[in-house]
């Protein structure tokens, strides 16, 4: 499947590509935010695919819905405002279940374990994540861990690289890369000659 026709679904390349690489088991889960009204044929695409999706049971109001933001707070599914729904999807049932279990205890070990993080990048995150501090970015140095192009949709990792030089996200990096690739080569190209500063 050729990643324009996901993007199409989807709407971004960042999330585009984490479905690609479920389908081709390259990550285990997926956690992603959209509105009720994207979410159709986001469905429609995983029951066609055999993936199974869960819902949060809440929905997140972003503090400023036109910038691209880490923080929000949550509020029931019933509150009239516009939020933002957590999705999980896995090929395993279990898995997507138990990353909303996660996410709604707020247990971020045991959600970025499931989500196939670094053990090294999950403790950075539970010790420096915080209200006051919601961008754990790093300046570059490689393009493998180089966040800092995801405002623009640019981006290999989904999860916060304890260092720029850490191994394992070098590594996970590398892996989506060499699947991208075979996908789709003009694609991966364009991404990795942006990220490459
Ligand atoms: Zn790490």
């Amino acid at each position: 499947m050729l990643l324009s026709s996901l993007l199409q679904t989807v709407g971004s390349q960042q999330k585009a590509q984490e479905i690609l690489l479920i389908l081709h088991n390259q990550k285990p889960l997926l956690r992603q935010g959209y509105y009720e009204s994207e979410l159709p044929p986001i469905q429609a695409f995983c029951s066609q695919h055999s993936l199974h999706l869960v819902k949060s049971t809440f929905k997140v109001l972003l503090d400023d819905p036109n910038h691209f933001t880490n923080k929000g707070i949550r509020i029931p599914s019933t509150d009239p405002r516009s939020g933002m729904y957590f999705i999980y999807i896995a090929k395993d049932e279990k898995t997507a279940y138990l990353a909303s279990y996660h996410e709604l205890t707020n247990n971020h070990h045991d959600l970025g374990l499931l989500l196939g993080y670094p053990p090294c990048c999950i403790d950075f995150f539970s010790n420096h994540f915080n209200e006051q501090h919601t961008n754990l970015e790093h300046p570059p140095a490689n393009p493998w861990t180089n966040l800092t192009l995801r405002e623009k949709d640019i981006c290999l990792l989904s999860h916060f690289p304890c260092s720029s030089d850490c191994e394992q996200s070098i590594l996970l990096a590398q892996k989506y890369y060499a699947t991208l690739e075979q996908v789709d080569p003009t694609y991966a190209k364009e991404i990795i000659t942006h990220l490459n500063i």
